[in-house]
């Protein structure tokens, strides 16, 4: 008897785990694993200022290689449930496609994970040749401070250690096997602070406008590209989001102006470099006319890339066989909790197809939670051989 991964993510579309909640989820899985022969950890992790959270580590197997599939089961609340076709956290079927919150964002690849791994066991004696791990997070779609990053920590301390890892995230763009994450781009936020003399809108001799410097430097910042992207990556790209004098006095000069932006940046920078080029095409562009600093932000979301070889041949190859697509190695999108992982094994990315992810009537196509199986069963058989 095979797993039924439809069945599978259904059950689990109807635990409404919306982050910080687990919402019984865990818990399925834990059960499914544990009578697969898993060794399974619920571990909750807290931090003052935020909700504590509920995280899985199971294991089956002790030899190398070890194979890990990472992934979240917590999903975006689902806002105003009327205007769904389906109700979010019923998990019902129509016209060849399973609705609900998560369906592919993700629990439908967790699902297909679970079913891939049962199935490739039942095949195999119930043992891998080999070591099979999930790592499944409740604080994925949250601020993520209780989840990957300390459940990898945890993991580390016990002495886990990762060969390769897989995460669901829905990484296709249109269909089954057009895209696979190899990386993603890093994220940085910051402030830049123009400082002024506050003064009479009458008397601008005696004032110093922190507007007219921080425009200058916002246009500066913004004429010139910050690199022409690189062989696996798109250019890095500054956006203003937010421009901050809070000023409700019009006839009063305001002390200081700031403005705020993210930067999604490419493996041409380090982070601190990439501080750097800013800062002094800022200065450049201030000449010792204008008063400026930046506030950066911390940030755990480096650049990274998993680079080609034999771990990106065998799953692009098992993708090719099953769906009939090559996929394109992909670093588009956000950030995802590969940026952790990626300090403890090569990483890379393949779930579903991710049009509906976080939008009213969530859904996948049942065909390709079919497919997404055999393409994890596929892995599995060749990682294993
Ligand atoms: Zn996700």
């Amino acid at each position: 008897m095979t797993a039924d991964p439809i069945a599978l993510a259904r059950d689990l579309i109807r635990c409404p785990s919306v982050t910080p909640d687990e919402g019984g989820a865990l818990t399925l899985l834990e059960n499914a694993l544990r009578r697969a022969g898993f060794e399974v950890h619920r571990v909750t992790f807290a931090e003052p200022g935020s909700a504590p959270i509920e995280n899985l580590y199971a294991r089956i197997g002790e030899a190398s290689p070890h194979l890990v599939f990472a992934g979240h089961t917590d999903v975006v609340p689902a806002g105003d449930v009327a205007t769904w076709r389906h109700p979010p956290f019923a998990g019902e079927v129509e016209g060849g496609a399973l609705y609900g919150r998560g369906a592919v964002d993700m629990k439908g690849a967790v699902a297909c994970a679970l079913a891939a791994t049962l199935d490739h066991l039942a095949g195999c004696g119930g043992k891998p040749r080999g070591s099979i791990s999930f790592l499944i997070t409740g604080d994925e779609e949250g601020v993520a401070v209780n989840g990957t990053i300390k459940l990898l920590q945890w993991a580390a301390e016990r002495g886990e250690k990762f060969d390769h890892c897989i995460l669901g995230e829905p990484s296709n763009v249109e269909r089954m096997g057009d895209s696979i994450k190899v990386g993603r781009r890093g994220s940085q936020n910051g402030t830049l602070v123009v400082t002024g003399k506050q003064g009479h809108v009458a008397y601008p001799e005696r004032a110093d406008n922190p507007v007219r410097g921080l425009v200058r430097l916002m246009s500066a910042l913004m004429a010139e590209p910050l690199d022409h992207g690189s062989a696996h990556f798109g250019p890095s790209n500054l956006e203003f989001t937010s421009i901050d004098i809070g000023n409700p006095t019009v006839n009063l000069i305001p002390g200081e102006a700031r403005a705020r932006f993210n930067i999604r940046f490419n493996d041409c920078h380090s982070r601190a470099a990439l501080r750097t080029l800013i800062e002094h095409r800022t200065a450049a562009a201030a000449g010792d006319k204008v008063r400026w600093r930046f506030d950066w932000e911390p940030s755990n979301a480096d650049v990274f890339l998993t680079k080609r070889g034999p771990f990106v041949d065998l799953v692009t190859g098992a993708i090719a066989e099953v769906t009939g697509r090559t996929p394109a190695l992909s670093t588009a999108g956000g950030t995802s909790d590969a940026r952790f992982i990626k300090d403890y094994c090569p990483v890379l990315e393949f779930g579903l197809v991710g049009q509906t992810m976080h939008q009213v009537d969530e859904r996948t196509a049942v065909d390709d939670l079919v497919m997404l199986t055999a393409v994890y069963r596929k892995i599995l058989e060749r990682y294993f051989s």
